[in-house]
């Protein structure tokens, strides 16, 4: 069957998802397209930050309101930072005893998460939804026309706008706007999900462990509903590369000898092989559309260089695909020129925080000044409420790249 339709979102994770809700809520209908049969599982840490939540809210503030209801997502209160001279700070992201306290994010496995917001696209009436079907080539037929087959070269959709939002992996990502991998902008990330890991915080604080052997990179403990917990490690693949780490081997390792770690996981057991997928990073602009075509989400590599997260961004990249969607159908303009819009407008909204990350990211290299800040917080309630400010306020995170701050931190 051949699917005629103005927009096709090929890639329904949640950049696709929220790409083709925000154009429903604009009255505009779509296909949207996913090589998987939902529920499915994304390889990932499971965290839903505070700026994942908002970007729901955004979207729909019933859906917020569905994500706190479920007993799927874990609220998570604060993070704990291990620095690499062990130090332990905790950092609520807010005060969970004031009477109108709401947590700031979640941890909810993709399996559940997606396939909540795949449901969404499913029960609405401008979102028409084929599952199962591989999107593999592409042809430009003329200036307001492309075509999309299936792996046997069977046409399956003709559309005038592909929005790709297929993930790390995307073919088009790299056939059409020529984004190669480049290692210094991409995380190996490895993730195994564990039942009775002991000593989780009480409030789901998640936990990331800055040690020494996977800097710039982290392992991270996220608490999951049940006693489960996500573990796992993300590591810069130039520097595993060049280290010649294998990620699943060294996690592994850390788990079973480490002192404190060895503890917590005495009792626990693994519930699935250790499993890996890339992260693209967004610590540098990309062209990221072109005649007839938009990048969302992990297609146009836009994950936090510092925290790896990339649900919030994928999300806000989506709105902003439905935006210069809309603006495209209305001009009935779809070529590069005219799109080019779209990547100013992500860089716009999203670079100033990306490049802050990637300063963060450069910080690791200083493992010594990381251990003091961390050891200065613990001591130190004012520094604490700082740091807690800096992970939710991007304009107080700034201080981050003011050398003061970090004289104020060693002389203050
Ligand atoms: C180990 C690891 C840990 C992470 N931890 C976190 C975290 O804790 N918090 C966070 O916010 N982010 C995290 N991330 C990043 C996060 O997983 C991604 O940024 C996010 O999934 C991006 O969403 P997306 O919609 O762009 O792509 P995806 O979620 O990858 O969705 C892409 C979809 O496209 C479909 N698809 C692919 N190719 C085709 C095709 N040819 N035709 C049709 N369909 C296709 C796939 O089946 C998939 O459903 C982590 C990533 C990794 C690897």
């Amino acid at each position: 069957m051949l699917y005629q339709k103005d927009i096709c979102i090929v890639g329904a994770g949640p950049g696709g998802c929220a790409t083709a809700l925000f154009l429903a809520k604009a009255g505009i209908p779509s296909l949207l397209v996913d090589k998987a049969v939902f529920p499915r599982d994304k390889i990932c840490g499971d965290g839903l930050s505070g700026w994942s939540v908002a970007m729901l809210n955004r979207l729909n503030p019933a859906l917020k309101e569905q994500l706190a209801g479920s007993r799927e997502a874990l609220p998570s209160w604060g993070a704990r930072f291990v620095a690499p001279n062990r130090q332990v700070l905790d950092v609520p992201f807010v005060d969970r005893h004031q009477p109108d306290a709401r947590p700031p994010g979640y941890v909810a496995t993709r399996l559940w998460f997606d396939n909540f917001l795949m449901e969404q696209c499913k029960a609405h009436p401008l979102i028409e939804v084929l599952e199962g079907v591989e999107l593999e080539q592409w042809e430009r037929q003329s200036a307001d026309q492309v075509i999309l087959k299936d792996k046997a070269g069977q046409v399956i959709v003709q559309a005038r706008l592909a929005i790709f939002a297929n993930g790390a992996h995307s073919r088009q990502a790299k056939a059409l706007a020529g984004l190669q991998p480049d290692k210094k902008h991409y995380v190996a990330g490895i993730r195994c999900y564990y039942q009775g890991v002991e000593g989780l915080h009480a409030d789901g604080h998640i936990e990331l462990h800055f040690l020494k052997e996977f800097l710039p990179g982290y392992f991270w403990i996220f608490p999951l509903p049940g006693g489960r917990a996500n573990v796992g490690v993300g590591m810069r693949s130039d520097v595993v590369a060049k280290k010649g780490v294998n990620l699943r081997r060294a996690m592994l390792q850390l788990i079973a000898e480490d002192p404190q770690l060895r503890e917590r996981f005495r009792g626990a057991r693994p519930l699935e092989e250790v499993k890996g997928f890339g992260l693209p990073l967004g610590s540098k602009k990309r062209s990221i559309s072109g005649d007839c075509f938009l990048l969302v989400g992990d297609a146009a590599s836009l994950i936090d260089p510092f925290t790896g997260e990339g649900i919030g961004n994928a999300l806000a990249s989506g709105e902003l695909a439905a935006q210069w969607a809309q603006k495209a159908l209305e001009a009935g303009r779809w070529d590069a020129a005219f799109l080019r819009g779209y990547d100013a407008a992500i860089y716009n909204r999203l670079w100033k925080e990306l490049r802050l990350s990637k300063t963060l990211q450069d910080l690791l290299n200083y493992p010594w000044l990381f251990s003091l800040v961390v050891n200065k917080a613990t001591a130190n309630e004012t520094l604490r409420q700082t740091i807690s400010c800096m992970l939710t306020d991007l304009d107080v995170r700034q201080q981050l790249k003011d050398p003061r701050f970090y004289f104020k931190v060693l002389f203050g």
